[in-house]
């Protein structure tokens, strides 16, 4: 377990779930009662528990999912039975999913298979009156730390991100792309069935570029210190995989074939090699959004 300070009492946790080789980052801010940002599946929560012991946190004053996919959030009811103090922070959009999460399952199963339990653990309920939605922009305050949610929509309806207005940090979950090539960083669109909507990801890049944000925490990977360069890169990669994929489908090509030219971009433009599933899943959720949008 690798747990690191990445800026001030702002700490990072790797969790690695077995059966999966996806990073999932957990950070937790020592502060006052403490936060902890992106619980991550439910499979996360020993590591979690025994990170915070070893920090000396003694209870939490947040649990804030930056959306509700259960790489990020599967384990919030779980987390929220164990801290009875913490409030958890969700996107309006997402509470209802989160108090009674039997259509998140459903969907859950479409998107991962059947057997999802067996590797991210299970999805429990959190009570309504332990939860509260924030205004787009609220502030919330740890001690004198202040927090903003910024409504982020594009990856899921319901994503929000934090702004951490002392070190100027952004936990950016997967509204700034998902970092493929290791320490290099190369931010590609982050896309999941159902809800991808590649316009609005695009605009809400834009609306956290003019944050002027000197870190991005990001979920699915490390530490970004040039977010503007970072931003850059994830919207150009966002429009040009949706231009090929737009493109393919226009001319009927087949799933495979268009994954297949997806991989060969990211390869050529960066030698990035994208799995099997990676392409599959980019063009799957590329698929509905076009043909909700009636372009294909
Ligand atoms: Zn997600």
């Amino acid at each position: 377990m690798i747990i690191e300070e990445v800026a001030e009492k702002v700490y990072r946790l790797e969790t690695p779930i077995s059966g999966t080789d996806a990073v999932f980052a957990v950070y937790l801010i020592k502060e006052s009662g403490g936060a902890l940002i992106e619980p991550g599946p439910s499979a996360a929560v020993p590591s979690i528990r025994e990170v915070i012991g070893q920090l000396e946190m003694k209870e939490l004053t947040y649990i804030i999912p930056t959306h509700i996919h259960v790489d990020h959030a599967g384990g919030t009811g779980t987390l929220a039975q164990i801290f009875p103090d913490a409030r958890v922070i969700v996107h309006p959009a997402g509470m209802k999913h989160v108090v009674d999460p039997s259509r998140l399952i459903e969907s859950t199963k479409n998107a991962l298979g059947p057997n999802f339990e067996d590797i991210f653990g299970s999805i429990s309920p959190v009570p309504k009156s332990r939860i509260k939605t924030p205004d787009d922009g609220e502030i919330i305050s740890l001690n004198s730390r202040d927090l903003q949610i910024i409504y982020a929509p594009g990856h899921a309806p319901h994503h929000i991100v934090i702004f951490d207005k002392r070190t100027k940090g952004l936990f950016c979950g997967e509204a700034l792309g998902i970092p493929g090539g290791g320490n290099e960083l190369i931010p590609l669109p982050a896309v999941a069935p159902p809800s991808f909507d590649q316009e609005l990801y695009l605009e809400t890049m834009e609306k956290l570029r003019k944050l002027g944000a000197d870190i991005l925490f990001y979920s699915h990977g490390g530490i970004g210190r040039e977010p503007d360069t970072l931003i850059s890169i994830a919207a150009e990669n966002t429009r040009a995989i949706g231009d090929i994929i737009l493109d393919a489908l226009k001319r009927g090509e087949v799933v495979e074939s268009i994954g297949r030219k997806v991989g060969q971009y990211t390869k050529s433009r960066f030698g990035l090699e994208l799995s099997d599933f990676d392409q599959a899943m980019m063009v799957g959720a590329h698929a509905l959004y076009f043909t909700k949008k009636g372009l294909v």
